[in-house]
């Protein structure tokens, strides 16, 4: 962070070499863990900070990269050792401290987790932030609804979060119903993935309708908010359940209390920065249900100094499912 000319904040933002120091110069406290950073991902979080836009980044200076999957190189923690494989999200990285976007990365062992024996250090990457978000969202679903209860809604589908959502919800039989503002294009990449409908989300995002609408949905996975999410709580089913993690339409939430008296519709958010490594572990280990060949097809993997060059284009809706950065990785 630094300031312009006229004294106001600015984010600068550059490919550089670091210096060891900040990733511990060799002295570990305790707890800490160093890794060595195979892969990361960009989430929108990471292309926000990316493209130097303001409220992501708590540090003066900082490595972006919400995600890290890599290999432990040192430890001081009984936890983890040399050679065990591992992925962190969330937790503060490149938001408070240095992120996945480094070759090393120091982390404290209170979020680390063990990334699942079956799965590779690609996929785990993959999945990223944005999969296992999905994945805490079909987690809080699934308490509610199961599949032969009616459709459920996924917003922003052909986004990190909503890809990995839809093909998530279709493997356990869900009748996936995916809203998209990428029209036909992505009409054949989201049926791939298990989409058995496809929906135009100016449906849902142009204009809030009336408070209570023709009951839709199940469940709904919103990646979205704003009008979107207002509208998908009024076409809500009775007893049924929205989860939200997103604002890519916006922070607000124009709706009434309307479909909570009435329909007793469950509003549930999902936070995956600040959560328990239990949570973790059970969200990980049920992403081993996420079948690889579809991961691989709504993955794209670019090198770390290429990364940049992503920021915009994510910010802009133009970069669909999930977009890997090589670091040490094969
Ligand atoms: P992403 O890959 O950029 O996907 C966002 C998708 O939202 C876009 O692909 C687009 O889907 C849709 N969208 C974008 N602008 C829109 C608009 N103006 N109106 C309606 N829809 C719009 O981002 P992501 O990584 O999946 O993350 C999605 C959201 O979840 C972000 O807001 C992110 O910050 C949030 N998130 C929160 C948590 C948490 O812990 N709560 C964790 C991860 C992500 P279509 O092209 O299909 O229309």
């Amino acid at each position: 962070k630094s300031t312009d000319d006229a004294g106001k904040p600015r984010i600068d933002v550059a490919f550089d070499e670091l210096d060891d120091e900040l990733f511990g110069g060799g002295h570990l406290r305790r707890d800490q863990v160093l890794v060595d950073v195979a892969y990361t991902s960009l989430n929108y979080k990471d292309a926000l900070l990316l493209a130097g836009r303001p409220g992501v980044s708590r540090a003066d200076v900082l490595v972006p990269g919400i995600d890290v999957v890599g290999v432990v190189r040192e430890s001081r923690t009984q936890n983890f050792v040399p050679g065990d494989r591992v992925v962190l999200n969330g937790a503060g990285l490149g938001e408070t401290r240095h992120g996945g976007l480094a070759e090393l990365c120091l982390v404290d062992d209170e979020s680390l987790i063990h990334l699942p024996e079956a799965m590779s250090l690609v996929d785990g990457a993959a999945i990223g932030t944005a999969g296992y978000t999905a994945m805490l969202s079909v987690l809080a679903l699934e308490k509610r609804v199961e599949p032969g209860d009616g459709d459920v809604l996924v917003t922003g589908a052909a986004g990190g979060v909503g890809s990995v959502a839809v093909a998530l919800l279709a493997g356990l039989g869900y009748r996936v119903v995916a809203s998209t503002g990428r029209g036909d294009q992505e009409g054949d990449y989201l049926r791939r993935l298990g989409a058995a409908e496809i929906i135009d989300r100016h449906e849902l995002s142009d204009a809030v309708g009336k408070p209570l609408q023709t009951e839709r949905w199940a469940g709904a996975v919103d990646a979205v908010g704003s009008t979107t999410l207002a509208n998908v709580l009024a076409q809500t089913r009775r007893e049924g359940i929205v989860t939200s993690c997103g604002l890519a339409q916006g922070t607000d939430l124009p709706t009434t209390v309307m479909p909570f008296i009435l329909r007793g519709v469950t509003l549930r958010g999902i936070n995956s920065v600040v959560q328990s490594v239990e949570v973790r572990a059970e969200a990980w280990n049920r992403l081993l249900e996420l079948d690889s060949e579809l991961l691989e097809s709504m993955t794209e993997v670019i090198g770390l100094e290429e990364a940049l060059d992503y920021a915009h284009p994510i910010l802009d809706g133009k970069v669909r499912g999930r977009t890997v950065v090589r670091v040490r990785g094969d």
